[in-house]
């Protein structure tokens, strides 16, 4: 049975965090919107995220937050749609939110209420929203494009792709916005998870048995990124904001460095200890800024063993700090799509006006979203960049 209207302004695919946004816009302005997605409910992704609490944006945005291979692409949208234009949304909607750290805000309840906001906007704007419903393919018209479905056909002025990126694919996620590029002739830029957790060698495993679950702060370098976040020990490597943010810098064989003490100089800091407390032993020093099977491990993994601080030569112990300072180490892989929070890549923006994320070679059809190959940080960005292309192509689809 079709159920859709045949004929519509604005045609939307997925309705997640961009699609659902974008309507509100482009229904705001008296356009006929319509939302389509091949889900069982709207803004899965939204309701998984941040822990079930939504880190909507984040206070710091600006566009060195981001990768791309056209860094200056981001600018545009972000200035004229900011974090602070989606606070006042958030406040207008009374959602109760609070910054966490490091300028990322979190709802106080449920990311259930950016879910409600969104489809309260869509109301307030009449914009349609239709779940379960597959798409078949999309034909470009004179004016215009006819898109099948299995819920009927629709023809639409502006069609706008929001099926965001390839990770998690329970929840959803499929390449279709690549094979519509794809299909219109524009470059998609190679795709790989990000945001993601290490996955260790067995051997590696095997010697941090003890320790998932543990965490410690560090500085995590690849390439030119660096990040001072925590890290956590798991039971298939690593993860923590620390080793998510390194990951989108990291390629397959590339060693990561740790700085396990970040904010010290743990060979000047062990000589002082030496000063003050001859007779610690160096675990029970060390101690102090690990947990104690953090220090089992790391002696162990370094080769050195526990005596009191006397029995080391002031260039024994400078060398131990040194030593211990830093953690390097080739990951096995990460863990792919399957829990990534993000795609890095996407839909070239070359091929996009980055004032309206409409496509340059062929009009009326946009892109927003993950679907491009803008990629945020871990901490509301990548929110932040749903919010900011869907209302630059809601202003004007
Ligand atoms: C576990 C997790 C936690 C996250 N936490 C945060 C966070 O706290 N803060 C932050 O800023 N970012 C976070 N992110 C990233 C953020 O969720 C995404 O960047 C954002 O949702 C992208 O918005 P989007 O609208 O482009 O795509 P999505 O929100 O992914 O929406 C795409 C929609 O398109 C639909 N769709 C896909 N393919 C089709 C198709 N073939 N036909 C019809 N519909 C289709 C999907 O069902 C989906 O509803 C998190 C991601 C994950 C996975």
């Amino acid at each position: 049975m079709n159920d859709l209207p045949q004929q519509i302004d604005v045609l939307i695919i997925g309705a997640g965090a961009a699609g659902l946004m974008c309507a509100a816009v482009a229904g705001q302005r008296g356009r006929s919107a319509l939302v389509l997605d091949h889900a069982n409910k709207v803004g899965k992704k939204i309701l998984m995220s941040g822990g079930g609490r939504c880190n909507f944006t984040n206070l710091y945005t600006s566009p060195e937050n981001f990768y791309s291979e056209n860094p200056h692409f981001c600018k545009s949208a972000l200035a004229r749609y900011t974090q602070w234009d989606f606070i006042a949304l958030v406040e207008k909607h009374g959602i109760p939110y609070h910054e966490k750290t490091l300028g990322q805000l979190f709802c106080d309840n449920k990311s259930k209420d950016i879910v409600d906001l969104l489809l309260a906007e869509c109301r307030a704007a009449r914009a349609q929203i239709r779940t379960r419903c597959s798409i078949e393919s999309v034909q470009p018209l004179e004016s215009g494009y006819r898109v099948e479905t299995s819920l009927g056909p629709v023809q639409c002025e502006s069609l706008v792709i929001a099926t965001g990126g390839l990770s998690i694919p329970t929840m959803g996620a499929t390449g279709f916005g690549y094979e519509i590029a794809q299909q219109f002739g524009l470059r998609v830029v190679p795709t790989r998870a990000a945001l993601v957790p290490f996955t260790q060698h067995k051997r590696q495993l095997e010697r941090q048995q003890e320790l998932p679950g543990s965490a410690l702060p560090v500085t995590a370098s690849c390439g030119p990124g660096s990040f001072h976040e925590q890290m956590l020990f798991t039971h298939r490597g690593l993860s923590g904001p620390a080793v998510l943010q390194i990951s989108s810098h990291w390629r397959e064989g590339e060693r990561v460095s740790f700085d396990l003490a970040p904010d010290r100089d743990l060979a000047e800091w062990l000589a002082q200890q030496r000063a003050e407390k001859p007779e610690a032993h160096l675990h029970t020093v060390l101690a102090g800024l690990w947990s104690r099977k953090l220090v089992q491990h790391f002696l162990a993994e370094k080769g050195i063993e526990s005596r009191p601080l006397k029995q080391f030569s002031p260039a024994e112990l400078s060398e131990i700090g040194s030593r211990l300072q830093t953690w390097e180490l080739v990951p096995a892989g990460t863990e792919g799509y399957r829990t990534a929070e993000v795609t890095l890549g996407g839909v070239d923006t070359d091929a996009i006006s980055s004032r309206t994320m409409e496509c340059k070679s062929q009009p009326g059809l946009y892109f927003i979203g993950e679907v491009l190959d803008v990629t945020g940080w871990l901490g509301g960005y990548n929110f932040q960049w749903a919010w900011s292309s869907a209302h630059a192509a809601g202003e004007v689809v």
